[in-house]
């Protein structure tokens, strides 16, 4: 079987320097909040262009702790894609606020600002929630339309998170999305493009305050420099919980993983360039193949293809056996959109619903993408694909 993502590849490449940083680490005992811990943000901050950068547990936390931050909860709403991992969703329920769902583009699948607009203003005229910001996805690595986002962010006075997890180290116009966004998310999940050896996150923002304030809800709202100054304390204020936080710490062990990953990420970046458009070039002409907004740069977390279910003729829901014949494996992201799942089913949507959301459900298929997938390989894939859709007549969107 071609592997789907390669991560024993890029452990090979790795060597032994990775081995040993994880040593270094077990060695040294500073399992928790370790030197690695500060250096990791620091190179974050380089890399992703932010002032400030928090690691974190998980993704989910990572975008759980700007909404503690900015004190969103009940009454209020938060606008996000439907077509998206769950976490994008989740975390509004989790401080007791409602997500809002929002259409996507047909062709980048990230949030439509028209959508948007519609959904702010409709939540504006029903009266029952408050409009308090909007999640903005990168969905399969490729950048939202940041500069359309923030001007109806900007109108409607609204905070903007980046889900960049799985887009982290995309661009617009050379800019990374912190340039349009109050913050920026992350995940280290180790399937995404940017991964560690467990789970890992990481929060990007602009405002020393506010990062301060993401410090103190890392670690059971604990005082931070800003609690503290100009007061006097008769205990050590380290021990003085001033806000309800939680514990959202990164292990050091995964800090001291992402630090040799991050050497060879814009390198695995290009590659994976080269491998989506070698996919473009061998499909584009027989199935409706991933764009890019203009001027922007994809990390490929994914490679997305379309090819509609229609009746009689072989679709998506017959590619995928097809090619798990030929040793070639597919995953489907996502069949059942957010607002379709029973749990969040209550929340509501954009007015008329998600056409665009539903439609792509049906019909979005992934390919194999990573950056040590050989040209043998994709053009078995290319192939397969190419020799199923000339069977099963033309089954592009
Ligand atoms: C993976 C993912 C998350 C959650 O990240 P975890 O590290 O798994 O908690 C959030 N949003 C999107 C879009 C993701 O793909």
């Amino acid at each position: 079987m071609i592997p789907f993502i390669d991560l024993q590849a890029q452990r090979a490449r790795l060597g032994q320097p990775l081995e040993d940083a994880i040593l270094k680490v077990v060695r040294s005992g500073a399992y928790i909040m370790g030197p690695e811990i500060a250096e990791l943000e620091r190179q974050l901050g380089v890399f992703g262009q932010a002032p400030h950068v928090l690691s974190c547990g998980s993704g989910t936390e990572a975008l759980v702790l700007p909404l503690m931050a900015w004190g969103i909860g009940p009454g209020d709403a938060v606008f996000c894609p439907s077509f998206s991992f769950a976490a994008t969703a989740e975390v509004m329920p989790l401080v007791g606020a409602s997500p809002v769902f929002v259409d996507i583009d047909p062709d980048t699948y990230n949030l439509d600002p028209i959508s948007l607009e519609a959904a702010i203003v409709a939540v504006k005229a029903a009266g029952q929630l408050t409009p308090r910001a909007v999640i903005a996805v990168d969905l399969f690595g490729g950048p939202a339309d940041y500069p359309a986002i923030a001007a109806v962010c900007a109108r409607h006075g609204l905070k903007l998170i980046s889900d960049s997890a799985q887009g982290f180290g995309c661009t617009l116009d050379g800019k990374h999305p912190i340039h349009w966004a109050d913050v920026t998310t992350t995940s280290f999940f180790p399937a995404k493009p940017l991964g560690c050896y467990g789970d890992g996150g990481a929060v990007l923002s602009k405002d020393a305050r506010f990062h301060d304030l993401l410090v103190s809800l890392r670690v059971h709202g604990q005082a931070v420099t800003s609690d503290i100054e100009g007061k006097t304390f008769d205990h050590d204020p380290k021990y003085l919980n001033v806000r309800i936080g939680m514990n959202a710490r990164m292990d050091t062990l995964q800090a001291a993983v992402l630090l040799e990953k991050l050497k060879i990420f814009e390198d695995e970046i290009a590659a994976r360039n080269r491998v989506a458009g070698r996919y473009a070039a061998g499909l584009s002409d027989l199935v409706k193949t991933p764009t890019v907004l203009k001027g922007g740069v994809s990390v490929w977390a994914q490679y997305t293809i379309e090819l509609a279910n229609l009746p009689g003729r072989g679709g998506r829901d017959d590619l995928a056996p097809q090619l798990r014949e030929q040793g070639i494996p597919t995953a489907v992201y996502y069949p059942i959109p957010i607002h379709q799942q029973g749990v969040y089913s209550v929340y509501p949507t954009a007015p008329g619903g998600l056409p665009v959301t539903d439609a792509k459900a049906g019909q979005v298929i992934s390919l194999p993408m990573h950056p040590y997938l050989t040209t043998d390989h994709q053009d078995q894939i290319i192939a397969a694909i190419r020799a199923f859709v000339q069977t099963n007549g033309p089954a592009a969107s």
